[in-house]
């Protein structure tokens, strides 16, 4: 019985921890997450935010599943969503004193930007990522 209780405040701690912020997006929040605490291989900050924030979205982990992400978390950013294309570094040409030219790709933000909103309930998006197709 000590060891349920112990559990159970254990586990009331973590979920305050891991509560999404006000109007926070699941996928800036699974990025948050994963920043803080690792890819479990599991789905667990999706199944998170949905309990936190979207409980009518049952079909979530699914819909995921079928943009690529079907194994865990960390396959939103490789195989669902990455950070919206305003946010990359533009390619660059550098070119050195002595007339050599160097080409510079663009590339995703070191970090991303707060989350920029989205309706509670819903579990798009926000503005700051875009569809990987
Ligand atoms: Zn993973
Ligand atoms: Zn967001």
């Amino acid at each position: 019985m000590a060891i349920v209780q112990a559990e159970s405040i254990v586990q009331n701690a973590a979920r305050q921890v891991l509560a999404p912020r006000a109007a926070e997006c699941l996928v800036c929040y699974v990025d948050r997450l994963l920043e803080q605490h690792g890819c479990d291989n599991t789905h667990r900050f999706t199944e998170q935010y949905r309990a936190a924030s979207a409980p009518r979205h049952t079909a979530l982990v699914k819909r995921l599943a079928r943009m690529g992400a079907c194994c865990c978390d960390c396959e939103i950013f490789l195989n669902a969503y990455r950070p919206a294309w305003n946010l990359w570094t533009p390619d660059r040409r550098v070119e050195a004193p002595d007339g050599f030219v160097e080409f510079i790709e663009s590339s995703p933000p070191a970090s991303m930007p707060p989350c920029a909103g989205v309706p509670r309930g819903s579990v798009k998006p926000c503005e700051h990522w875009e569809r990987i197709w």
